[in-house]
């Protein structure tokens, strides 16, 4: 779908750290220079942007030896509208509509001028078209968290008719990697755990057996799965490993790992989502948006912070209009 495209400022209004810290004390929503365009990037003005825990543990400074250089504008999701076109970018135009994850490697010389902003500049490979059914709002809540889901399930050779244990069912990665274990990858059976007020959201996303942690350890449970996913980083518990079959394996998002349990970090690339159009057009996988958002541009820091919190319900959006 192609919109119409404003002329494009030279300033523009972007969240932005000079040093590393809390939210409150770092970030600031300031004027800065609109981002250079090299050749095989897209100028996209930004309608909707999405965090992501990384974001944050990188604001925090956990990333210091790989991170790109301070200042930093966060943020890896985006969608939004392409402004302009570099000058050897063939598949993108403007007015196109798009969404993506705009850093390949998500830990290693992430961009520097990120998403939450009014524009941001990207390479072409890493954008898709925007689903045609899906607001800027609801697009803008996929790429990294849902190409994390699919990237692990390749890597851990999901097959249909597999079963499938995802921990952390209710947040931004674990919703998305419940629906496409079940509906993308066909498992025959997804078991996710979640606490108690979100045991309802975590059924309705396709889970065939919900496991509350507040009153069961999935450790406890007589289930074994060939796939565990794990979005919370409690694989390191030896009782976990058991709950993986024989000739299994395990997708561990974040903290240390046990065999035969594997970590990985993200790839962003737009041929990923074009592989989900379908199921993204069909309705078949649903993008899930935090109730709490979305937050509007000026509250971007509540926004982080109630991220922080680590309760969030899906994915937490900023309208960047
Ligand atoms: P979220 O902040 O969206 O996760 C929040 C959710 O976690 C909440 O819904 C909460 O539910 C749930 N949760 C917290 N503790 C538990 C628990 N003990 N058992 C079950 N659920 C729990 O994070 P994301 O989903 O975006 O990311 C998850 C992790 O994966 C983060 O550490 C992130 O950095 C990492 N990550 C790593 C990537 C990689 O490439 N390696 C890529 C993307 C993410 P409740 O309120 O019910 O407890």
């Amino acid at each position: 779908m192609a919109s119409t495209v404003a002329a494009i400022p030279s300033l523009h209004k972007a969240w932005v750290y000079k040093e590393y810290g809390a939210a409150k004390d770092v970030l600031k929503l300031e004027e800065l220079p609109v981002p250079p365009l090299a050749p095989d990037q897209v100028l996209v003005k930004v309608h909707a942007a999405a965090l992501n825990p990384v974001d944050f543990k990188r604001r925090l400074g956990k990333f210091k030896a790989t991170d790109s250089d301070l200042p930093t504008v966060p943020g890896y999701d985006v969608a939004g509208v392409v402004a302009k076109v570099g000058s050897e970018v063939s598949s993108l135009k403007q007015g196109d509509e798009v969404y993506g994850d705009i850093s390949e490697f998500a830990l290693d010389k992430p961009k520097q001028w990120g998403s939450i902003a009014q524009y941001t500049a990207v390479e072409e490979k890493l954008l898709a078209i925007k689903p045609r059914n899906l607001s800027f709002i609801q697009a803008a809540s996929l790429p990294l968290a849902i190409q994390t889901a699919q990237e692990g399930f390749d890597k851990a050779k999901l097959r249909a008719g597999q079963s499938v244990l995802v921990l952390g069912g209710a947040g931004g990665v674990g919703s998305l990697a419940i629906q496409l274990a079940k509906f993308v990858y066909g498992a025959s059976l997804v078991a996710a755990t979640t606490s108690t007020p979100k045991l309802g959201l975590v059924k309705s996303l396709g889970a065939d057996i919900v496991i509350d942690y507040k009153e069961k350890n999935f450790e406890d449970m007589p289930e074994r799965y060939d796939v565990v996913f794990d979005a919370v980083g409690m694989f390191w518990e030896p009782k976990g490993t058991n709950v993986v079959k024989e000739g299994g394996t395990a997708v561990v998002l974040t903290g240390p790992v046990n065999p035969p349990g594997f970590r990985f970090v993200v790839t962003s690339n737009g041929s990923n989502l074009v592989r989900l159009k379908d199921f993204l057009e069909s309705g078949t996988v649903k993008p899930v948006i935090d109730p709490k958002g979305p937050f509007d541009f000026g509250s971007v820091v509540d926004a982080f912070c109630y991220l922080e919190g680590g309760r969030a319900c899906g994915k937490v959006v900023i309208s960047v209009l």
